[in-house]
């Protein structure tokens, strides 16, 4: 297997691969990308952008949509190695079902670098004996499945192999289970932690033993779950025993406690080089956090404040004391926070900011403001600090626009559900007083589901959305963001919705209201009403502002 194109991706002393798994493991952790194929082919290419070196695009057999999208990112990234994961079969009867390797190998075959992920059932004792097979159906199942990968994505691909749950099995199995698989075409075998149970001690030993037993050019790669808050603990432990790559996921989202956070681990080893004998990724950290509000907002899965090295509060000084040592020498910070590209603010904007906070936020959200007029928005700065506590980027966004003045375009009049059919999509009818054409309604026809972004949902949101689309909106602008959240607790609470509109689908989480970037706000005690309120306030102000 000596050719071109294991020479950009063979092991390489000196180099630690990362192979994301976003939008395939990750994507178990949701109810499905918020915009489908169109969120995970532009995630795809940000993370072979920032220098990720293999991308899991997805579980081609899983679905047509996932196929399609697996298809669609292999024919569009070149930088990177396309994987699409695939079962293979438990050697039962003998005569054997390739359709899943079939299925995934016709989903990648385009990519420069295409690679098909083999993977059996769980390989640990209590799981063999939980489904009723042996040991030896599913290593001659799974030979058998490698063998079919390799003859179809020839030498220029990448295969490789998982025993699900392999830590958990006896040592020599893993062993004599993967020298079988690399005989049969691997060139990568992957030990994954399918029940996040096992410990540093452990993996690095797997790592080590195996490293012994395996070819040379093999590389060894390591999938750790987060059950027990150890999965980058682990995978660091395996790139001490000698793993080539490491998987994981952006922010660490995935099934249960989730994935590996890729972020955490290449922080790591950037910054602690002497531990992984002074090996390196290729991957921009400055992109690091970029890459976590992108996957954030597309997941729809916020990132905890207090995430390491991409949380809000990550580089946040808030005691006096700690203030104090960064002025005098930055005495409380490792990491120097623009080396992960960590773009929060120091300190945060509350009903104790002044007007120069205040002005110095603004200024970086793409306002020119001048010092008399930050002075002028305090008291609505004041008045809405005491009522939030922290005040983000969209509030500021909403200050400057009533500031501004701006006659909105549109305004809600009334907006009523009018029911489900069978099938579950709902009907709505809006009303609107459009400036120069009075007050206008619309139902949205029955039995039809309403597109938001040119795709098909049957919640509310996406009837009112789609209704109102089709009366205001000819221009498709983008709805990128949408958050609802309580105002109050109880039964005062009101709903506030925040929606952005964009006229570019991508958003990394950044308000740029200066950039064709809308923010519309409502608020109600009914969330459908608000919802439809901020909508209609975000594209008013769309239209407005190209007048
Ligand atoms: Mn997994």
């Amino acid at each position: 297997m000596n050719n071109k194109f294991f020479m950009a991706f063979k092991r390489e002393p000196g180099r630690i691969q990362i192979f994301d798994t976003t939008n395939r493991d990750g994507e178990q952790a949701t109810a499905g990308a918020r915009y489908g194929a169109q969120s995970k082919m532009f995630i795809a290419k940000e993370l072979a952008a920032a220098g990720i070196d293999r991308i899991e695009a997805g579980f081609p057999s899983s679905s047509p949509e996932d196929f399609e999208s697996v298809r669609a990112i292999a024919r569009a990234i070149s930088s990177s190695v396309i994987f699409g994961l695939a079962r293979v079969p438990v050697n039962l009867t003998g005569k054997l079902s390739y359709d899943d390797i079939d299925r995934t190998f016709e989903s990648v075959k385009d990519a420069q670098n295409p690679g098909i992920h083999a993977f059996s059932i769980m390989f640990d004792p209590p799981s063999l004996k939980a489904y009723g097979y042996s040991r030896n159906q599913v290593v001659e199942g799974a030979v058998r499945g490698v063998a079919r990968a390799r003859e179809l994505i020839g030498e220029r691909g990448q295969v490789e192999f998982s025993f699900q749950n392999a830590a958990s099995a006896p040592l020599e199995w893993i062993v004599e289970g993967y020298q079988r698989m690399v005989e049969a075409g691997a060139n990568v075998i992957n030990i994954p932690d399918t029940n996040g149970t096992r410990t540093p001690a452990e993996i690095r030993n797997i790592v080590q033993v195996l490293r012994q037993h395996l070819p040379q050019d093999t590389l060894i790669s390591i999938h750790a779950h987060n059950d027990l808050g150890l999965a980058v603990a682990n995978s660091l432990a395996a790139v001490q025993g000698g793993a080539d790559i490491v998987e994981g996921t952006i922010n660490g989202i995935g099934e249960r406690a989730g994935n590996t956070a890729l972020e955490e681990v290449i922080v790591n080893i950037l910054f602690r080089p002497e531990l992984y004998d002074g090996r390196q990724t290729r991957v921009d950290a400055k992109k690091l956090n970029y890459l976590s509000q992108i996957v954030g907002e597309h997941y729809g899965l916020p990132v905890q404040e207090h995430k390491a090295i991409v949380g809000a509060n990550a580089f946040r000084h808030r005691s006096g004391i700690h203030q104090d040592g960064q002025v005098k020498g930055g005495v409380y910070e490792f990491i120097p926070p623009e080396v992960v590209g960590w773009t929060g603010e120091s300190f945060e904007l509350s009903a104790r900011s002044g007007a120069s906070g205040v002005r110095q936020r603004l200024n970086r959200l793409g306002y020119e403001v001048s010092q008399d007029s930050a002075r002028q928005i305090m008291p609505a700065f004041k008045a809405l600090a005491d009522e939030k506590r922290i005040i983000g980027d969209t509030d500021l966004v909403v200050l400057m626009d009533a500031a501004a003045g701006i006659v909105p375009a549109y305004a809600l009049a009334d907006m009523r559900l009018l029911g489900q059919d069978e099938s579950g999509n709902y009907q709505v009818e809006v009303s609107m007083d459009i400036a120069g054409s009075g007050r206008v309604s619309h139902k949205s026809p029955a039995g039809e589901k309403q597109p938001i972004n040119g795709q098909l949902h049957h919640g509310p949101i996406s009837a009112i959305f789609g209704t109102i689309d089709g009366m205001v909106n000819p221009d498709g602008l983008h709805l990128v963001s949408y958050k609802p959240v309580n105002i109050g607790v109880g039964k005062d609470a009101v709903a506030e919705v925040t929606v952005v509109v964009s006229r570019s689908p991508d958003f990394d989480g950044r308000i740029r209201p200066l950039e064709g970037m809308y923010v519309g706000r409502g608020r109600d005690t009914d969330t459908l009403r608000a919802s439809a309120l901020a909508y209609v306030d975000a594209l008013s102000k769309a239209i407005t502002s190209v007048k």
